[in-house]
């Protein structure tokens, strides 16, 4: 052990990865050594190679020992919301500034004019103001919470805590990884009043549960799933109507979050932040990292009376976000004020015509000579809990192997350099490129031709 500790070719990884971690790796190969030996397991002269290539396996070793978990994967999975693949991509300038604000100080809390203590949240607060105002929407208050999971929770809590809220049985939904609006609700102190059916609720339905307790009118956007059939539900505005008639406020859980009318990138139908502003609503909660393609925050807009409740709740300190998330989000909402929709990934690929997309499989289908390969159309869901059932036409390279199967060449892919994240489909291999940056598919070029060696 010492003797290796002690070598040139420790002494320059310890220079790269510290004195600490090359004893750790020294350690361990030498234990991996002793155990083969002991076994038994090496052949003639292998003992002597091994110890010969003892620096490589070490530097090995090292490298795969500090390599982040948490990396930069290809979604070619058809999906473009996939929570799994951590939603939306953020734009160039939202990561950069992020980056500018993480590495120096800041004014997170500090109002330069006074040169004295400022508050977080008015950052973003200025830019969603102007946003909204531009839809005549003139008086609204935003706050930022870590996740769309944390806003509801805080504005049921803030709203809500010791009384009623009513809320419709097609409504009562579970988003995935376990956000449950009745679990939600009951944790946040106040108390679920259930009306109507699961297919069919009415604005009187809703009007015969208001009594003494109800403080809060709460609609929640059946974003991952669609009730269709013999069904009926009042409209936003006629929720609204009641609320005020009857004084009490409504509250939106929308979930994806749209800040721009999507019908021009071909998602038809998908209500937007302003869509529930204009129609009334007291509060609307949606994601930052669903179709609104920023970083991941809870984002709470409405009545100034009300968001003012909700910061001044005990828990809106347990739930803010940290200066990164401000300035990714500000750059994002800056993108939306310029109009500039290609700065934001998710809506640059949604507005891809699929034409586009056919031209680049195509391009890519002499690197998978090895393969059988063909372009096929598909569709890209929208997915990530936004536009239950809406897709984009799309099309994807469909690859197959006699050799080794799809849910092999499936792995495959995930264990290259820059894993490659696929679906199958009747034992085809599809590779949707509306999802995949067009700078990867040289990547993928090269990927796909050495997939099968020999
Ligand atoms: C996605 C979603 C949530 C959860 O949002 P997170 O940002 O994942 O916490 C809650 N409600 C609705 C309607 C959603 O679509």
């Amino acid at each position: 052990m010492d003797e290796v500790l002690r070598s040139d070719e420790a002494a320059v990884l310890a220079a790269e990865y510290g004195r600490a971690s090359v004893t750790d790796a020294v350690r361990a190969e030498l234990q991996s050594l002793r155990m083969k030996l002991g076994q038994g397991r090496f052949l003639d002269g292998e003992f002597e190679s091994a110890l010969g290539s003892l620096a490589a396996s070490l530097r090995r070793r090292l490298e795969s020992g500090t390599e982040p978990s948490l990396r930069r994967v290809i979604n070619a999975a058809g999906v473009l919301i996939h929570t799994n693949l951590g939603r939306a991509p953020l734009a160039r300038e939202a990561a950069e500034q992020a980056a500018t604000v993480a590495t120096a100080y800041s004014n997170l809390e500090f109002d330069l004019t006074e040169g004295q203590r400022g508050r977080r949240d008015d950052h973003a607060q200025r830019l969603f103001e102007q946003l909204f105002a531009r839809e005549g929407l003139a008086e609204t208050s935003t706050l930022v919470v870590n996740n769309n999971a944390a806003a509801v929770f805080l504005a049921l809590a803030a709203m809500a805590e010791g009384g009623e809220v009513v809320v419709s049985r097609g409504e009562l939904v579970e988003i995935g990884g376990s956000f449950r609006i009745p679990e939600i609700m009951a944790r946040s102190g106040a108390s679920l009043c259930e009306v109507g059916t699961t297919n069919r609720t009415r604005i009187e339905d809703y009007e015969r549960a208001i009594g003494e307790r109800t403080r809060l009118l709460l609609r929640v956007h059946r974003s991952n799933f669609e009730i269709v059939g013999f069904t009926d539900s009042p409209t936003l505005g006629q929720l609204v109507e009641l609320g005020q008639r009857r004084g009490i406020p409504v509250l939106e859980d929308l979930g994806s979050g749209a800040l721009a009318r999507l019908d021009e990138f071909g998602v038809s139908g998908e209500p937007t932040v302003q869509d529930s502003l204009r129609a009334g609503v007291s509060l609307v909660t949606y994601s930052g990292d669903k179709l609104l393609g920023g970083p991941q925050a809870g984002l709470i807009t409405g009545e100034p009376g009300c968001v003012a409740r909700l910061r001044q709740h005990p828990l809106f300190r347990t739930l803010r976000v940290d200066k990164m998330c401000y300035a990714a989000l500000e750059a994002t909402l800056a993108a939306y004020l310029r109009e500039d929709y290609d700065a934001l990934p998710l809506l640059r690929m949604m507005r891809t015509p699929a034409e586009s997309v056919r031209a680049r499989c195509q391009a890519l289908l002499p690197s998978a000579a090895g393969l059988r390969a063909e372009v096929v159309a598909t569709e890209t869901m929208i997915g990530g809990g936004a536009a239950p059932g809406k897709s984009l036409p799309s099309f994807a390279l469909a690859l197959s192997c006699e050799a080794i199967g799809a849910t092999k060449l499936a792995l495959r892919l995930r264990q290259q350099k820059v894993p490659v994240v696929a679906r199958i489909k009747d034992d085809w291999l599809l590779l949707d490129l509306r999802t995949v940056d067009p700078e990867d598919d040289a990547y993928l070029a090269q990927t796909l031709a050495g997939i099968i060696p020999g």
